[in-house]
């Protein structure tokens, strides 16, 4: 989508250094090899899209299972010292080699690509003091850090900050480890997180063969890569961790800041009836497919083959980060141990984590709970079943899991059952220790070239769409703001509740139409909660009440009557609205369907932003108790969006009719600069952008 802006912006190159990753599309079925082939034929239309775009506006192309984007950031671009935006929420992953990462919207992307300047409201700063030492530890890791912060903070806590490392503890961590960290602060909202250069960021540089790198770095690490701290430390908070103290955690289900500890996870699962026996458990994803992690899990699989456990009592799905990890665990002996004990090793990207998982062994609706060293556990994400019980925590803990088949295992306090003679029904207990790991490998191997470098001479290339596609299609610029449309608008969906943008707009099987907007549109809301249907009501999920002949019929639906009808319509929002991913198809689909406005009780930064940049208007209730006043049938008039009137800080006034003819008027608050509220007028900042070239 971000190319298809770039392309409608009518420019002819990049201005600045731009790759593409495709890292998303390959479904996670039958085993690395032959899920790549599938994907290669399956996505063909899409890859042909990416490879011919890139090469005709200078970008470098990163081909479907090179690896996951933040892998291969970490592994080809991250330096410290450096700035990087990135269209995908997990970019702060690059905190760990010391470089600012931070995750934007498509349209943010297409700013940048374009040589115009991003910006970003100043971000406030929490300083997290690491005391201890990981090298202590026995069953706490990087992770443990994050899961813990994120249950400190919550999902919003650090909205509008960067999180920054500091303290004796820092020095403990490698730098894949304190990219787990950096990466999956993305679940706490924050705006990036980072760490101070270390010795151990030169180590993986010179690994990587940036040793150049490590030089320039070791030279000006001083004040210019160090944390802030001392006597001239300008934190707006600090928070204290201390690794020696930390225990082991894992959170969820259904939101990554359940943080339990886990020697309290047993009583929790008791407690509130969560699924016990796990019905698979993974490894892999942005945050936790480094060598080190990899090492770890075969370490313990070791373990268990050596007291006589052959094989891991529930599914194992373990994906390397990137092809070069992948060739150098191969070259290692890791994925023959791990197919060995009955594992199935992914191909290099995200599948499963991002619900590319063609599952078959849990019908939909089925109560049931999955490990995994993932970041996000929102209902549905790994495989379109709102009822998988989700947990995150570390590849260890994920691996022991998979042996233990079960959510009340302690590593540090039970043992597994190994069955010595099946036919006498004699068993053994083993007691798994912590495991042991490499921080980096003797050499890495780069395995096979999936990299496509920008082109110097694009005046022959064509880009590929094919005009009957159904999973590509050019944009259409949209309408400027009209007046009228901010007049008595009827209310979609008053959404209740949690409301990411995997809610917004679903994953899974519909990543498939990423480039078409038209179609990727039948997904909106589809699994959002309506207040104004009972939730004794099945149809409370992913439905809404036509505000004009009261049908009630799937999200998407009566948003597409409204549009054939020309009825312009808006949104009610509770807390954090689109909080998780970047994903701007969760702002282009209620734009494209006719929507206008989202007023709710707080907006995710990114997405905020998102809404912004494609001529939507955000607004957050002043009382945040009015939320509740809203009631199904109320038009919503708004004062003081008018040109002249709307300023940058200054209150806009909703007015509500109700459908007894009653009405009240409240207060709401947006946070428009003057800049972007020219993105409004336009009807995009797509549309400003063109407008101000042409002038
Ligand atoms: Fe891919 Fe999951 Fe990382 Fe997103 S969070 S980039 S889906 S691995």
């Amino acid at each position: 989508m971000a190319l298809l802006q770039f392309i409608s912006a009518g420019l002819e190159k990049v201005a600045i250094p731009t790759t593409v990753h495709s890292d998303h599309l390959i479904v996670s079925k039958f085993g690395a090899e032959l899920d790549l082939q599938n994907a290669l034929i399956e996505h063909h239309e899409v890859y042909d899209f990416l490879s011919s775009a890139s090469k005709k506006y200078g970008i470098g192309y990163w081909k479907a299972g090179s690896g996951i984007i933040h892998i291969i950031i970490f592994e080809n671009y991250a330096v410290p010292g450096g700035l990087i935006i990135g269209t995908d929420s997990h970019t702060p992953n690059a905190g760990g080699m010391g470089m600012l990462g931070i995750g934007v919207g498509g349209a943010d992307a297409v700013d940048a690509m374009a040589g115009m300047s991003w910006e970003l409201m100043c971000p406030k700063i929490t300083g997290v003091r690491l005391t201890g030492s990981l090298r202590n530890s026995r069953w706490t890791s990087s992770k443990d850090i994050i899961c813990k912060l994120a249950g400190i903070l919550k999902v919003s806590g650090g909205k509008g900050k960067i999180i920054e490392f500091f303290g004796p503890g820092v020095e403990s961590m490698g730098a894949t480890a304190m990219a787990t960290v950096c990466n999956m602060s993305a679940e706490i909202g924050s705006t990036s997180c980072i760490f101070p250069y270390t010795e151990a960021m030169g180590r993986y540089l010179a690994s990587t063969k940036r040793a150049d790198i490590a030089k320039a770095a070791n030279t000006y690490s001083t004040p210019l890569l160090t944390a802030d701290h001392g006597s001239d430390a300008y934190y707006d908070e600090v928070i204290e961790i201390d690794l020696d103290a930390l225990e082991p955690h894992i959170n969820g289900p259904f939101t990554p800041d359940l943080a339990h500890p886990l020697s309290r996870l047993s009583d929790a699962v008791a407690k509130n009836n969560w699924p016990a026996q796990l019905s698979s458990s993974m490894v892999g994803s942005c945050t936790n497919s480094s060598y080190e992690d990899l090492k770890k899990v075969q370490h313990l699989i070791k373990q268990a083959k050596a007291a006589g456990i052959a094989k891991v009592k529930v599914p194992f799905l373990v994906s390397p980060g990137s092809e070069q990890i992948r060739a150098t665990a191969e070259a290692d002996g890791i994925f023959d141990d791990l197919r060995d004990a009955g594992a199935t090793v992914l191909s290099s990207s995200c599948g499963p984590c991002v619900g590319q998982w063609d599952r078959t062994d849990v019908p939909k609706g089925e109560r049931n709970s999955v490990i995994s060293s993932y970041n996000r556990n929102f209902a549905g994400r790994h495989d379109s079943n709102s009822a998988t019980h989700s947990f995150v925590t570390s590849p260890e803990l994920a691996t022991v899991f998979a042996y233990s088949g079960d959510l009340r295992f302690n590593p540090a306090t039970d043992a597994v059952s190994v069955s010595t003679s099946p036919s006498a029904g004699l068993t053994e207990s083993f007691r798994f220790e912590p495991p042991e790991s490499s921080e980096l490998p003797p050499a890495f191997l780069p395995g096979e070239l999936r990299y496509q470098a920008p082109t110097l001479d694009n005046r022959s290339v064509q880009v590929q769409i094919d005009p009957g596609s159904d999973r590509l299609r050019l944009i259409r610029p949209f309408a400027p703001w009209q007046d009228e449309n901010v007049h008595d608008m009827p209310i979609l969906i008053k959404v209740k509740g949690k409301c990411t943008t995997d809610h917004i707009s679903p994953a899974g099987p519909w990543y498939k139409y990423r480039g078409h907007l038209e179609n990727i549109s039948n997904n909106m809301l589809t699994v959002a909660s309506n207040a104004f249907i009972p939730p004794t009501d099945t149809r409370c999920i992913g439905h809404a009440i036509d505000p004009e002949t009261r049908k009630v019929d799937s999200v998407p639906l009566v948003a597409q009557d409204l549009k054939k009808r020309g009825v312009k319509w808006c949104i009610i929002g509770d807390h954090n609205y689109g909080e998780g991913s970047s994903r701007e198809h969760a702002a282009l689909e209620p734009r494209f369907l006719g929507g206008i406005v989202i007023i709710a009780r707080g907006f995710a930064r990114i997405h905020e932003t998102n809404l912004k940049k494609q001529g939507m208007l955000p607004l957050t209730f002043d009382d945040p108790a009015d939320y509740d006043r809203i009631a199904e049938g109320d038009r919503i008039s708004l004062r003081g969006v008018q040109p002249g009137e709307m300023k940058p800080g200054k209150q806009v006034t909703m007015h509500v009719r109700r459908r007894d003819g009653s009405s009240w008027e409240t207060h709401l608050n947006h946070s428009f600069h003057a800049g972007q509220i020219q993105w409004l007028r336009a009807g995009s900042a797509l549309n400003h952008i063109k407008n101000v070239q042409r002038a």
